[in-house]
């Protein structure tokens, strides 16, 4: 169709960018009728944004949400899940092992603030209920674990929750909602890292939050005075790393299995930890609530001398600390994502020293499987 002007009306196949603080009003009746919420617009990127706006309407359908709403890193998206739920002298209760950065940010910073964090562990929902009491305000989950893909039974903590009238949280990063939508089992608010698979190429950080539109409504307030919005050029890299993610997806969770069982075959590693395989104690809870087991494959190898030279004598796999992009990296978890947490409750909790974390990216699987079999062949030397 054309315009009066005799110009085509025509629209951008890709969301544009909109690299601006800023939104000019027509007139002051405008300004007032936006800011009395009878008319929607912009005002300042910190507030809302059109390029953020359309991938955060795109996370809300991965996620078969009501809303979701981005934030600069997966730490704003926690700590403003907290900032909108909490007041001090509340509770949290939360599952055990945690990404280290999440476990510091409950023990260190909300304890400061006056709020207590109780544990239990994530595959023993059992005690959870032993943990609740009446100053909890919401469960905080994480399935599978980082770095040791341990599952929370998603069916059981919910009826707990249910049975107690609190609020639960997930931490869905490792799965990505192609491979376990939360919300679907009655989980309130869902969690992403979008630094990891969701940019997919490691040149981005990004954090989500997904649920109700009343929740997101009072997250975006949270948002909005905390500061922790995104920038409209890393919401165009996400908005474009989403495009793929269920084809990355779908090769990643074959070439992780792939690898995984490559693994088992190899004599001289302890453990192998993958939830696509039969040997993970909670296999037959993966199979029911995820449709795929995701790219990290955990193995022990026994000591911190044989995992350092193992991880120094890949070549294709990099040491790397991060997850969820397109090369495979590897890490030791003792020394990057759990630096730092008290040694003894990692081993407890069996994050050893000997523990190695194994992103799998996009790599032919031959590759990789020959990038193992030569730094195995170095660690036995
Ligand atoms: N959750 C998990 C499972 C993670 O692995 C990480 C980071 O490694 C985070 C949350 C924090 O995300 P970000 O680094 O984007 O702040």
């Amino acid at each position: 169709m054309s315009s009066k002007s005799g110009k085509i009306n025509q629209k951008p196949i890709v969301t544009p960018i909109y690299q601006t603080t800023i939104f000019e009003f027509p007139d002051t009746e405008s300004v007032i009728q936006y800011q009395k919420g009878k008319k929607k617009g912009y005002i300042y990127t910190r507030y809302n944004n059109p390029t953020i706006e359309a991938v955060e309407i795109k996370l809300a359908c991965l996620d078969r949400a009501e809303s979701s709403l981005l934030f600069s890193s997966g730490m704003a998206a926690i700590s403003g899940a907290c900032f909108t739920l909490l007041s001090p002298g509340d509770e949290i209760v939360s599952s055990l092992p945690l990404y280290g950065g999440t476990g510091s940010f409950f023990d260190k910073f909300l304890k400061k603030i006056g709020v207590r964090t109780r544990y239990f562990p994530a595959d023993d929902p059992g005690k959870l209920t032993r943990a609740i009491t009446s100053k909890t305000r919401f469960i905080y989950l994480e399935s599978p674990t980082n770095p040791n893909l341990r599952l929370i039974n998603l069916e059981d903590v919910v009826k707990t929750a249910r049975k107690h009238r609190i609020f639960t949280i997930i931490d869905s990063t490792f799965a990505t909602p192609i491979n376990q939508r939360p919300l679907e089992f009655g989980i309130d608010v869902v969690m992403h890292s979008a630094t990891k698979y969701f940019g997919g190429h490691s040149d981005i950080m990004g954090g989500v939050l997904s649920g109700s539109v009343s929740f997101i409504k009072r997250a975006r307030e949270s948002r909005k005075f905390i500061g922790s919005c995104a920038d409209p050029n890393q919401a165009f890299l996400l908005d474009r790393g989403l495009k793929t993610l269920a084809v990355r997806m779908e090769r990643i969770n074959r070439n992780a299995l792939a690898v995984a069982e490559y693994l088992q075959t190899i004599p001289g590693i302890k453990t192998v930890i993958y939830p696509g395989l039969e040997s993970h104690p909670q296999h037959h809870l993966a199979l029911s609530q995820m449709d795929g087991f995701g790219g990290i494959v955990s193995l022990d190898i026994g000591s911190a001398k044989r995992a350092a030279r193992f991880v120094d004598s890949l070549k294709v796999i990099k040491n790397a600390a991060s997850l969820g992009g397109t090369e495979s990296l590897v890490s030791i978890p003792v020394w990057t994502s759990h630096y730092g947490v008290n040694r003894k409750l990692l081993s407890d909790l069996g994050i050893t020293p000997g523990l190695i974390r194994l992103s799998v990216g996009l790599e032919d699987e031959n590759e990789l499987k020959a990038d193992i079999r030569r730094a195995i062949r170095r660690v036995s030397k």
